[in-house]
């Protein structure tokens, strides 16, 4: 079975954000700016996770314009990293994180990040959500990074019903022709931190609320 309307519901929902014209995410802007850095990539995703996107940004900025790239945080003092990164959640982990796979890259992939999902993977604290942002955003290679808003706004419209990012992302890789695949993260992503938002989703300037299962079986939003 292939989900032929994604193609639509990708435009409408563009159409809805050019009207509302949110800054976009912390790694599409990274994309943009950077012309394919998967390395940045990688680190800002780690950044990232329990973090307000203006915060990962601003962080990602001071933590590279005091290290290069994989060699200069491979070698980097924990301690410094901790210092830079500490605006974040969970900072200790992630300092630790950074260091870690900085290291591993370093030594196993000669400083460059691997562009496959498999050795990816293998990089310690690297799960699919990562990973597959890492392909889209640092590689330009098809595939669907799957974060809340993405596993939120997939089962309230309907394209799947399911309980985990893993078995939407299944889903939906299933589903979906992969050439629409690079789209999907991006948009989904703004959409579900300015429209169909986790708590009263803004319904009333949404375009798929005729697709909607969530807008149809409640429809107490306005
Ligand atoms: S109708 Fe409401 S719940 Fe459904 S996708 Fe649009 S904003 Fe989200």
């Amino acid at each position: 079975m292939t989900l032929d309307n994604i193609d639509i519901i990708i435009k409408k929902m563009e159409k809805a954000l050019h009207e509302k014209q949110p800054r976009h995410t912390a790694l599409r802007k990274l994309q943009m700016e950077e012309q394919d850095n998967p390395f940045k990539v990688l680190i800002a995703t780690i950044l990232s996770a329990r973090t307000r996107d203006e915060t990962t940004t601003k962080i990602l900025v001071n933590l590279f314009r005091r290290f290069k790239g994989a060699k200069d945080l491979a070698e980097a003092d924990i301690e410094e990293i901790k210092a830079i990164i500490r605006s974040t959640g969970f900072y200790n982990t992630k300092a630790e994180r950074i260091k870690n796979i900085s290291q591993l890259i370093v030594e196993k992939f000669n400083g460059e990040v691997p562009d496959n999902i498999e050795k990816l993977l293998g990089l310690p604290g690297v799960g699919r959500k990562t990973a597959n942002c890492v392909l889209v955003y640092g590689f330009n290679k098809a595939a669907i990074p799957v974060d809340v808003h993405v596993h939120r706004i997939s089962n309230r419209l309907g394209l799947v019903n399911t309980k985990t990012p893993e078995k939407t992302e299944f889903h939906l890789s299933h589903t979906i022709r992969k050439k629409h695949w690079l789209r999907i993260n991006q948009t989904f992503v703004m959409y579900g931190q300015n429209i169909c938002t986790p708590i009263k989703p803004k319904c009333k300037l949404c375009r798929l609320k005729g697709m909607c299962n969530f807008y149809q079986n409640t429809n107490t939003f306005a």
